[in-house]
Formats: C-alpha cells, structure tokens, sequence
C-alpha cells in the first residue's frame, strides 16, 4: 500500500504519518516512512541544493532536480518497498510539484504532471492525504514554531494560495485516491480519519 501525505507547511504531515506508523506497527505491519524530496542520499543533496538555492534556481531546472530526485527515489526505495509488502507513508509526492511547481512557479500542472510520470514510471498512489489549511494559519503556525511573528508578505501568499487551490482541485479531480481533512481538526481527530481510511484500503 503506497500512501502519501500532503499540504501546505506547516499542516502537520509528519505528525501525522508518525502517528499513522504507530497504529500500523501495532497492527503488525512493517512500514516505511520516507519523504520527497531527500529520501535517499541522493535526494539529499538534492533537496540542500534546491533549498538553499532558493531564488538564484530557474523554475525549470527546480523542477527537473525534484524529477530527478523522484526518480531516484522511486526507482531505489520505494519499488523495492512495496514489492516487499511493506506499507509506504510518504512525505509530498507528485502532487507537491503539480500544486508547488507546477502551480505555485505556474510551469502548469500538465506538463509537470507528464514529467513526474515519466520520471516515475507512473506509479499512483493508493491513497492520498491532503491535510488543508488555510495559508495564514499555515504561516502563523510555522512563525510560532519559530518564535516570531511575520506578517505574511504579499508575493509569498499569492503563491501558497496557488497551491493550495491546486491541491484542492487535484483531490476534487480524483475523489477516489484522496482523503481531505481540516488540518485544523484536533491531532487525534485527524488520525483517526486517516486511520478509516486506510482500514479500508488495506481491507
Ligand atoms: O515538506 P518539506 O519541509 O519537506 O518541504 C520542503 C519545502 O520544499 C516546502 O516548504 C515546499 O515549499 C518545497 N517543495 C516544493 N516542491 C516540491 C516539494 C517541496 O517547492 N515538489
């Protein structure tokens, strides 16, 4: 069972697929819990370099070194993984660069979405999360975390409202493959929707 996790910074995915773990483990099943980008050490150069990079990387060359780290990623974790039996909790997948990417850099959706089935051989996941939130929450959330306060600058809003929007229309899209929750639901309240969920597809 291939199971990734989305959202806006800050919705509280690693949380949730930790939790997610725990139950599983409990259930007896073995688990992956890996991420995008950077879940090999490949990747993890890759994501130093597209992070710290920010700003001085032409759109198209981000998205490339996310493809790339994808396909690396793929290809030599989580195939193995699955064919193995073992359910994968992820961190971002596919839909990351359509909404952040594709949207958010406005490369547009369908050629990003070509890319990433090409980069992964068109592996879909069985189930999706998308924790919503709205994108000052998002940003408040984080600036706690961080011990500050920022008012959310112009240009960066009018972008995580692009992705978000376009996570939005991603799981409108494909009902079947998504689960949405309000990640401003109570921690608990939100695993244990994910918990139905994933009773069902591993049923
Ligand atoms: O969720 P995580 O902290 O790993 O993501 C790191 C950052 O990379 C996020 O803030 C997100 O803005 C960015 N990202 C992106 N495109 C992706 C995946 C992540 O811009 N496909």
């Amino acid at each position: 069972l291939f199971v990734t996790l989305e959202g806006g910074d800050g919705a509280g995915k690693s949380t949730q697929a930790e939790l997610l773990e725990q139950w599983l483990h409990e259930r007896g099943r073995s688990t992956l819990r890996t991420r995008e980008p950077g879940g090999t050490p490949l990747g993890a150069s890759i994501r130093e370099l597209v992070l710290h990079g920010r700003g001085h990387i032409d759109a198209r060359a981000e998205a490339l070194l996310y493809a790339a780290d994808r396909a690396q990623h793929i290809a030599t974790v989580v195939r193995p993984a699955l064919h193995a039996g073992t359910v994968v909790l992820q961190d971002r997948y596919v839909d990351s660069s359509i909404a952040y990417q594709g949207a958010g850099r406005e490369l547009g959706g369908d050629e990003i979405r070509e890319l990433s089935r090409w980069a992964t051989r068109d592996l879909v996941p069985d189930l999706t999360v998308l924790l919503d939130l709205d994108v000052a929450e998002g940003r408040r959330r984080l600036d706690a975390a961080r011990g500050r306060f920022d008012r959310l600058e112009a240009e960066a809003a009018a972008f995580h409202e692009r992705v978000r929007r376009t996570y939005l229309e991603l799981a409108a899209s494909e009902p079947d493959r998504f689960l949405v929750v309000d990640a401003t639901l109570e921690r608990d309240a939100i695993a244990e929707l994910i918990r139905a969920r994933v009773d069902v597809a591993l049923a």
